[in-house]
């Protein structure tokens, strides 16, 4: 797997995406609350629970981690992804090359052409 650093078009596609995510989920708590409709609820979130599990897809297949001591980049698991914090584009992760936990940076998944 080859890693590549993210770039300012990715950050800016990453907003974008969830901007539109956002405005989509307020659009639909409104309408919740103002059409009073419980089935409109449940809806929502059964969306929001599934869009937590796509977006979560998502990232683990776009990103890759750089270890902040010895610089090896490594994938991680839907279970990692899901379970470990992250601030911004660092992800709190034990390095499976030198075993020590930090602060990783997020890198992109550079797809070699075949
Ligand atoms: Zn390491």
């Amino acid at each position: 797997m080859q890693f590549r650093p993210i770039n300012p078009q990715d950050r800016t596609r990453n907003i974008v995406v969830l901007t539109a995510f956002l405005a989509l989920v307020l659009v639909q708590v409104l309408a919740t609350i103002m059409l009073q409709r419980t089935d409109l609820a449940l809806i929502l979130l059964a969306f929001c629970l599934l869009s937590a599990v796509a977006l979560t897809k998502w990232a683990v297949d776009t990103y890759g981690y750089e270890c902040p001591s010895c610089r090896h980049q490594f994938e991680i698991s839907m279970r990692t992804a899901l379970l470990t914090p992250h601030i911004g584009d660092r992800k709190l992760l034990r390095c499976p090359s030198c075993g020590k936990r930090g602060w990783a940076q997020a890198v992109i998944k550079a797809h070699q052409p075949k």
